[in-house]
Parts: C-alpha cells; sequence; structure tokens
C-alpha cells in the first residue's frame, strides 16, 4: 500500500491509497474523501478502465459524491471509494478480493466498503475475512444487507413524487415515465411506479428484460436514443452517468429528471441549462441514497424498519433542496451541493473507530 498526494479536484479528497495485488496484477486506489462526518464510506468499483489515470479520475468522483450523498442523508459517514482495474484475462476472483480487504484492514476503519458496479455480495464476502470494514453482506435475523437496489429504488420513486408535485402539480399517476436502464434499480423502480400508477417507457440493451417489464408493466420500449428526446413527463436515468450532456439537454422534452444513476450531469453547467429549460433535476447524489442509507444500516446495526424511514426521508429531503433552491435563486443540484458543504464544513472533528 502507497500513499500518494492528491491531483488537483475540485474539493481535494483527504487520502489517496494505491492497492496493488502482484498476484493477479489488479491494481486500484481507495480515495477518501472526507472523513469529518464519520469514516468514508462507499462503495468497491472494479471495471477494465484503460488506465490507472482512468481509474484514479473516476474514484476521485465518485468519492466526492459519496461525500455529498452521506452529508445529505445525514449518515454519520463521510464519503470514500474503492475502485480496481481488472487484470485482462483469467484471474483468481477471491484472491484479488481478499488483497484488497487486506488494504481496507490496513485504514483501521476510516474507509468503510461495500458493493459497487462490478462487485457482488461473493466478493464483499471475500473482503469480509480480511476486515469487518464491509457491508454489503447477506442480509440476516431482520438485520438490513444484502442488495442494496430495492432501498434505492424506494428512494428515487419518492423524491420522484415530491419533484412532480414541484413541477407539474401532479401525481405519479398521472404521469408518464422513462426509466433508462432496467438493471437491479430500474427495474425496481419500475415496479415501485407501476404499482403507484405511473405510465412506463423503457428503454434497456437486454431486450429479454425489456420485454418482461413490457409485459408486467404494460411498459412501452424505446431505444435509449429515443427515449432521451420522447415526449414524457419523467426521465428516470438508471444505467450510465453523464448522460445529461449539452446535446441531451437541449433535446430532451421531459420536465423532471430523477434517476439512479451517479454523476447524471456530464459537467456542473448542465444544472443550469436543465434549469434554463424548465426542466426540474433532481439532485443524482440526494435521490439515489437509498442504498448507502442501506449500507449504513448494516455497518452501525440498525433493524430494516430504521433504514425505512430513513429512506423515507429522502422525500423530505427533496423538499427542503427546493426551499432552499427558491430562496437563493439556485439550482436543486446546487442548493443540494450547499446543503451538503455544510454538513460537512460544520463537523465536530470526531474519532474514527478502528
Ligand atoms: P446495473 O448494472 O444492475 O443496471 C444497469 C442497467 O443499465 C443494465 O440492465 C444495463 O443493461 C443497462 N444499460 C446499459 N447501457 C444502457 C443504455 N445505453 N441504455 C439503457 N440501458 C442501459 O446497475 P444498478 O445497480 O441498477 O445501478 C444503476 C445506476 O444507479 C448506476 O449508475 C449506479 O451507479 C447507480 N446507483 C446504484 C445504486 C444501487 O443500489 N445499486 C445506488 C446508487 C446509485
Amino acid at each position: 500500500m502507497s500513499r500518494t498526494a492528491p491531483d488537483a479536484h475540485s474539493l481535494p479528497p483527504e487520502e489517496v491509497v494505491s492497492f496493488h495485488d502482484a498476484d493477479t496484477g489488479a491494481s486500484g486506489v481507495i480515495v477518501l474523501h472526507s472523513t469529518a462526518l464519520g469514516p468514508a464510506a462507499g462503495g468497491c468499483r472494479a471495471w477494465h478502465y484503460a488506465s490507472d489515470r482512468a481509474a484514479t479520475v473516476d474514484a476521485l468522483r465518485l468519492a466526492e459524491g459519496m461525500a455529498l450523498k452521506n452529508a445529505l442523508a445525514d449518515l454519520p459517514f463521510g464519503g470514500g471509494k474503492a475502485v480496481i482495474r481488472l487484470p485482462q484475462g483469467d484471474f483468481d476472483r477471491a484472491a484479488l478480493f481478499r488483497a484488497f480487504g487486506r488494504t481496507v484492514r490496513e485504514l483501521k476503519g476510516r474507509y468503510v466498503t461495500a458493493e459497487d458496479v462490478g462487485t457482488s455480495v461473493e466478493d464483499m464476502g471475500m473482503v469480509a475475512r480480511e476486515t469487518h470494514h464491509v457491508a454489503g453482506l447477506p442480509a440476516s435475523g431482520g438485520r438490513p444487507g444484502g442488495d442494496p437496489s430495492p432501498w434505492t429504488a424506494l428512494g428515487v420513486a419518492q423524491a420522484m413524487q415530491v419533484a412532480v408535485r414541484h413541477r407539474l402539480g401532479a401525481e405519479l399517476s398521472d404521469v408518464t415515465v422513462a426509466v433508462q436502464g432496467l438493471g437491479h434499480v430500474g427495474y425496481a423502480l419500475c415496479e415501485l411506479l407501476h404499482e403507484m400508477g405511473a405510465r412506463l417507457i423503457v428503454a434497456e440493451p437486454r431486450s429479454e428484460v425489456a420485454a418482461r417489464a413490457a409485459d408486467r408493466f404494460g411498459a412501452m420500449v424505446m431505444s435509449s436514443r429515443a427515449l432521451l428526446s420522447a415526449r414524457i413527463d419523467v426521465l428516470a436515468p438508471c444505467a450510465l452517468g453523464a448522460v445529461l450532456d449539452a446535446e441531451t439537454v437541449a433535446g430532451l422534452r421531459a420536465s423532471v429528471v430523477c434517476g439512479a444513476a451517479n454523476n447524471q450531469l456530464a459537467s456542473e453547467d448542465m444544472a443550469d441549462r436543465l434549469a434554463e429549460r424548465d426542466i426540474l433535476y433532481a439532485p443524482d447524489f440526494l435521490v439515489n441514497a437509498g442504498g448507502i442509507i442501506n449500507v449504513a444500516g448494516e455497518y452501525l446495526g440498525w433493524r430494516a424498519p430504521d433504514v425505512r424511514k430513513r429512506v423515507q426521508g429522502i422525500a423530505l429531503r427533496m423538499e427542503e433542496t427546493l426551499a432552499r433552491a427558491a430562496r437563493d435563486g439556485a439550482t436543486p443540484h446546487h442548493a443540494a451541493r450547499a446543503i451538503a458543504q455544510d454538513r460537512i464544513a460544520h463537523a465536530p472533528r470526531q474519532a474514527v473507530a478502528a
């Protein structure tokens, strides 16, 4: 493990720890963006990055997003993220995640890991053999745990309801929602929205999954590109980051954007472009906090009803954010950022449990 001075970033991280596993050839970084509110918590992403630099840039962005998300969700956690650059060809996956677990252990509780894109409950099981600073393990005995996606979907649905009332004066049962990506979160979101009476349009490259959504929810299926310029009320990005760039924002015909994908804005100024077009953008790091709330509950020993109550609190935070945006003449994205940064800046310094 080696520690390097971080690159310049919009808000500099406290520490960047590099990880290298000589046996599998895997490399990566753990970014501790902030520990002001508690241990830096955020999942571990494993991907075939083109370079170490690409992996580090992704980790820096994601760790900052986690710091904002955890602060806004009022969790006793700072923000962090691990990114592993997977080796090409065959490798011993269990050994890799045990090596990663040993690096997490060396941080003595300053970083808490969990699943993210490209990692699974099984991978976290390997990490747990080396350190107890890990969540996302199978749920047991009424305790939170396992796949956090249904909680993420619940938080997005709650925030969407607030956004639709605010922008359109309507209920979810009155509107058409287009869901981009029917993975763990997107499909669960469709289930909730269908129960709430929304009309659904979906885009998903796995055609059998799209067909299942058409069958179960009466959803109309479109290509992802067509969905981004369709006449809809709400767009719910639940696949990729950076989906809201100059071109897609110019072509959007939705009144609200509210979805689970991390880092939906290709650049910060897209928040202003959306506002100029009178599109209410619900900040991703506010609305998609359900998963990390569940992870926090697992790590801190809460019970499932406590997790549900906190996830439902996302609706309240969405209302607070809209009120602050109106007060400050800011976009909801910038208002949410300001609320989170205030919390981090005014946090009492505290010791992180080892
Ligand atoms: P996932 O990998 O299960 O699902 C992503 C889905 O998007 C897949 O079904 C994939 O086929 C589809 N997809 C890929 N490219 C697409 C395209 N161009 N158009 C439409 N669909 C496309 O991931 P997930 O766990 O459901 O997470 C979705 C997003 O939400 C990610 O950005 C993730 O970082 C974010 N997120 C997830 C959680 C969680 O609890 N899982 C929490 C917070 C944020």
